[in-house]
C-alpha cells in the first residue's frame, strides 16, 4: 500500500497513472514532470507537429481537468534522488515525497554530438516538445540543413524539411539508412524514395566538424574530406537511457535500469518502465531495452496491473511505426537475428512487406504502405502463430485464413 510516485510524465509515466486509476487504485498518485507541458505524445514531434501549425495542445494526452478529476497530482519539477531506506523521493525543490511504490519512467535523452561548434544555437535535436517547437519556428528562415544520423527521427525530419523547401543532406555512418532497425530491402526502398524527393543521402561518412562564422553555422565537414554548406544542423544520433537516478540509489543498471520480467528492480518497491528499462524477456530471451510507444504503454499497463493485484510477467508484442514523406513504415515483432527475408508485394508499387524469418520461425514483419499486413502481423503474434515463407510470398494466399 501507500502512495505511488512516478518519475517522468512521458508515455510510460502518463499511462501508468491513468491505468492505475482505471483499475481502481485509490491511494495517492504523483506524476513528477520535469517538462513545462501537460503530458504529451512524442511521435508527432518529428512528424505532423513539425510539418503543421497546430499548437502544443494538439499533442496532449488529456486536458488538465483529467488529472484533477482522476486525482493524479502532476508535480512540476525534477526528482534528484531516492532515499530507499526512508522510501522517499527527493525533488530539486527540496520537497520529499514518501512512496509505497516508486515507478521510474525517466525515458531517454539525446545523445549529444561531440564536435567543435556542436553547441551553437543552429544545431538542433528532436526529443522534447520545446526542441520541436524551436525547430519549427526557425525552419522558415533556413535554406540548407544537414541532418546527422539516418535513423527514424533523422529521416522523418529530413522528409519534412524537404517538403518545406529546404535543401537537405543526410549523413549516415552505416552503409545504409535505419541499418540497426530494418532489413536491407526496406533501407533500400527508403533511400530511393528520399533521393527521389531530392534529399542527398551520404552513407559511410561521419561529420568531423561544424563550421561557423560569427556564431552562425555555415556548414559541416565530413570524414571523406568533403564540406557541405548548411545554415542548420539537425542531430539524430540516438539516445541515452536516463539511468542515473536509479544508479545513484544503488539499483543495478547496465544499458538501462535492470528489471525482471515483472518490471521490478532489485528493490521490490521500485519498478522501471519504458525507454529507461532493460527488462528480462522470457519470450525473446535475455534482456531488452526498446524505444517505442507500444513498449512504454504496455509496460505501464503491466505495472499498474501488478500494483492492483494482477501480477503477471510482461509479455508485450512489439510494434512500431515511422512516417517518412508519403510513406508509412510499420513493424510488428522483433526481427533481430533473422536469416531470411521474404517479400510480399513489390517495392516498385510502393507497397510491400518484408517477412523476416529465422529458419521457419517468423520473427517479424516490416510493412511499407501495407497496413493490412501490419495488422495481420500483430494479430498473428498475439495468437502465437506463424505462416510459412512460401505463404508469405504468395499474394494469392489469404492472410486472414491464418487467423481463423
Ligand atoms: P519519455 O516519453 O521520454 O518520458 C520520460 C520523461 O521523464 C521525460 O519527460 C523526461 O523529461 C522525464 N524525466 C527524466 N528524468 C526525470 C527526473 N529525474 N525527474 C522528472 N522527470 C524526469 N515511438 C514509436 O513507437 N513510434 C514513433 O513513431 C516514434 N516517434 C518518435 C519521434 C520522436 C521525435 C521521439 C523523440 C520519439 C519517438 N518514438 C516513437 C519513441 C517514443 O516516443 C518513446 O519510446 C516513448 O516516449 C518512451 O516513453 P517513456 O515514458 O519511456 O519516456
Amino acid at each position: 500500500g501507500g502512495p505511488v510516485i512516478i518519475v517522468g510524465a512521458g508515455h510510460g509515466g502518463y499511462q501508468v497513472a491513468a491505468s492505475l486509476r482505471q483499475a481502481g487504485f485509490s491511494e495517492r498518485i504523483c506524476l513528477i514532470n520535469d517538462e513545462a507541458h501537460l503530458p504529451y505524445q512524442r511521435p508527432p514531434l518529428s512528424k505532423a507537429y513539425i510539418k503543421g501549425s497546430a499548437g502544443p495542445e494538439s499533442l496532449m494526452f488529456r486536458p488538465e481537468k483529467f488529472y484533477h478529476d482522476q486525482k493524479i497530482e502532476l508535480i512540476a519539477g525534477r526528482a534528484v534522488s531516492i532515499d530507499r531506506a526512508g522510501r522517499k523521493v527527493l525533488l530539486a525543490s527540496g520537497e520529499a515525497l514518501p512512496y509505497g511504490h516508486l515507478i521510474l519512467a525517466t525515458g531517454a535523452r539525446n545523445r549529444l554530438l561531440d564536435l567543435p561548434n556542436a553547441n551553437l544555437p543552429d544545431v538542433k535535436y528532436l526529443r522534447i516538445l520545446d526542441e520541436s517547437e524551436a525547430l519549427r519556428q526557425i525552419m522558415p528562415s533556413k535554406t540548407r540543413v544537414v541532418v546527422i544520423g539516418a535513423g527514424f527521427i533523422g529521416l522523418e525530419f529530413a522528409a519534412t524539411a524537404r517538403i518545406k523547401g529546404l535543401e537537405v543532406d543526410v549523413l549516415e555512418l552505416a552503409p545504409r539508412v535505419m541499418a540497426r532497425a530494418v532489413t536491407a530491402e526496406v533501407s533500400e526502398y527508403f533511400q530511393q524514395r528520399h533521393r527521389e524527393a531530392g534529399i542527398r543521402i551520404h552513407l559511410g561518412v561521419q561529420a568531423t566538424s561544424i563550421e561557423a562564422a560569427d556564431g552562425k553555422v555555415t556548414g559541416v565537414s565530413l570524414s571523406d574530406g568533403r564540406h557541405l554548406p548548411a545554415d542548420l544542423v539537425v542531430v539524430g544520433v540516438g539516445v541515452l537511457p536516463n539511468i542515473e537516478l536509479a544508479a545513484e540509489a544503488g539499483l543495478p543498471v547496465a544499458a538501462g535500469i535492470i528489471v525482471d520480467e515483472y518490471l521490478a528492480t532489485s528493490d521490490p518497491d521500485i519498478s522501471a518502465i519504458g525507454d529507461c528499462a532493460l527488462f528480462a524477456s522470457p519470450r525473446f530471451g535475455g534482456s531488452l531495452r526498446l524505444e517505442s510507444v507500444q513498449n512504454a504503454t504496455d509496460h505501464a499497463r503491466c505495472v499498474a496491473a501488478r500494483l492492483t493485484g494482477d501480477r503477471k510477467p510482461y509479455d508485450g508484442h512489439p510494434w512500431f511505426w515511422s512516417d517518412q514523406g508519403d510513406d508509412k513504415l510499420q513493424m510488428a515483432g522483433l526481427t533481430t537475428g533473422y536469416d531470411r527475408v521474404v517479400l510480399r508485394g513489390d517495392p516498385a508499387n510502393k507497397a510491400f512487406s518484408a517477412f523476416c524469418y529465422k529458419g521457419d520461425k517468423l520473427l517479424g514483419i516490416e510493412s511499407v504502405n501495407r497496413a493490412g499486413d501490419h495488422m495481420f502481423g500483430r494479430r498473428l503474434q498475439a495468437m502465437d502463430r506463424s505462416i510459412t515463407p512460401e505463404q508469405a510470398a504468395d499474394e494469392s494466399f489469404d492472410l486472414k485464413s491464418a487467423l481463423a
